[in-house]
């Protein structure tokens, strides 16, 4: 299907129901007209990370069902899948032949020596300190080949995800098999997960590394450019990063967008978002609630050091369940840069409050929108399944049964969320080649104005973030929700 400015769904594929056959149902049910794409996160046998340490993109994990329940899914709704260009699982066969036969190993390339990697007497301590690390310590594992020698190898993320060395011949050559296999199944985009992280490069801090990681997003654009589909480079950073992909023409994700409409929405001032709104580019992806946690640092810059910290200490005060520890070491948690809640638990659980976040910001937005599955029925943090994992990550990753969203879809607040989102997928007025104009008429309050490209149909979004009423029209005609 192709790619369409319409909300795309964000799940796992067994969020929703218990597989994609499920999935398929409640697509079809529940959220009937709510959703125009899906990004469905790793489908494939994986050893760990709920999906982001795959062995084999060549199978989807029987547990979920087949390739003809995702090329069904394809058939309805434009697709994203996701490709781990930094790692791949421990336990996949490039790995374990690795492993086994070391030199000798036909993918010996394909995984970075941390011990060749770095000169003789390296790396200092000044060195590791340098590289943008998801763990307190050097990002490496060692590992013990078959005739029982040893080795380091980067290893930037858990302990199943095993970097490649993304300038080897062997690993281009995968990357290409791979990302055309996923076409031929039915992805409209691929989002890029980790890419940052890809380049390693002496004297650097190993993260978004300029220009080798041009090459590599140029590498991967036209290694699919001709089969109709595209990458979304997935990167949590300051906002000048993302913006700069953009510039190179592709699409980028909104990770800024959280935070600001956080902060809008517990300090009641609009001024930030206005900000914010006016100058993010056209082709994104918005989130406000993601499988990740809230990203901070994406706001650098856009909110100023003082207002992320108020909305950081808000987040704990007003949000519902939300505990430092949680995003911690304690709770197995690689997210350092993150908050681990759902938006929705943020906003201390508070349906009005909550039904303003996609209202005034994620959909008004330039872009196709991205929601998180459990923003759709306004989900609170998962606090048994996160106790009973121990991963913080979990709090925001409940399994929901499809009878579960049959009751969740009944509550009359998520009937109106619905229908909002059914409103966005179908109102010409958010046509990307057509205008936004944001203003704020004062402290509190913010008016968004989308125009389709001939002007012939105008949405117009008037809010009050302190009082929480807003007004929506079409063409001047008031539009309920
Ligand atoms: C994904 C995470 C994952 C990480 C490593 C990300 O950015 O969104 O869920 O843990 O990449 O694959």
């Amino acid at each position: 299907m192709p790619i369409s400015n319409k909300v795309m769904l964000i799940t796992y594929p067994d969020s929703l129901g218990k597989n994609i056959q499920e999935l398929k149902e409640v697509l079809k049910t529940d959220l009937k007209g709510a959703v125009g794409g899906i990004h469905l996160l790793p489908f494939f046998p994986s050893t760990g990370d709920r999906g982001f340490a795959p062995t084999d993109y060549t199978k989807v994990d029987a547990k979920f069902g087949t390739w003809k329940d995702v090329e069904e899914l394809g058939q309805q709704y434009y697709l994203m899948f996701d490709f781990m260009i930094n790692h791949i699982s421990r336990h996949s066969k490039y790995f374990e032949d690795f492993q086994k036969n070391k030199d000798q190993s036909p993918y010996a390339d394909l995984f970075l020596s941390w011990d060749k990697f770095w000169p003789k007497g390296r790396p200092t301590k000044k060195d590791v300190d340098l590289i943008y690390k998801r763990k307190d310590r050097a990002p490496y594992q060692e590992i013990t080949f078959a005739d029982g020698s040893k080795e380091k190898l980067w290893n930037t993320f858990g302990p199943e995800q095993i970097d490649l060395d993304v300038r080897k011949k062997v690993t281009q050559k995968f990357i290409r098999q791979t990302l055309n296999e996923l076409i031929a199944h039915g992805a409209d985009i691929i989002r890029l997960d980790a890419f940052a992280y890809a380049v390693k490069k002496l004297n650097t801090n190993d993260f978004f590394v300029e220009p080798e990681i041009w090459d590599l997003l140029a590498q991967v654009r036209d290694d699919i450019a001709d089969k109709g589909a595209m990458i979304l480079p997935e990167i949590h950073e300051h906002y000048s990063m993302p913006f700069k992909i953009s510039k190179h023409g592709y699409f980028i994700y909104d990770f800024a967008l959280p935070m600001v409409t956080l902060y809008s929405l517990y300090s009641g001032k609009t001024d930030r978002l206005a900000n914010w709104l006016k100058m993010c580019p056209m082709k994104q992806f918005t989130t406000l609630d993601t499988h990740d946690g809230i990203g901070v640092v994406d706001a650098r810059d856009i909110l100023t050091p003082e207002q992320i910290d108020y909305t950081s200490k808000e987040l704990y005060k007003v949000g519902a369940n939300v505990k430092k520890k949680y995003s911690s070491a304690e709770y197995h948690n690689l997210d350092i840069y993150q908050i681990n809640t759902t938006f929705y638990s943020a906003l201390g659980d508070d349906d009005r409050r909550y039904f303003m976040a996609p209202a005034s910001s994620g959909l008004c937005t330039r872009n196709s929108a991205s929601i998180f599955m459990l923003e759709c029925w306004q989900a609170k943090n998962d606090i048994k399944l996160l106790e009973k994992t121990k991963e913080g990550r979990n709090i925001n990753r409940h399994y929901y049964t499809k009878e579960e969203v049959e009751q969740e879809v009944k509550r009359p607040v998520v009937h109106s969320l619905l229908k909002l989102f059914t409103f966005r997928n179908n109102e010409a007025a958010f046509d990307l080649e057509g205008k936004i104009e944001v203003t704020t008429p004062n402290e509190n309050e913010i008016k968004i104005t989308r125009q389709n490209h001939d002007g012939s149909r105008v949405a117009k979004l008037h809010a009050n973030l302190q009082d929480m009423t807003y007004q929506v029209t079409v063409n001047g005609e008031q539009v309920k929700f």
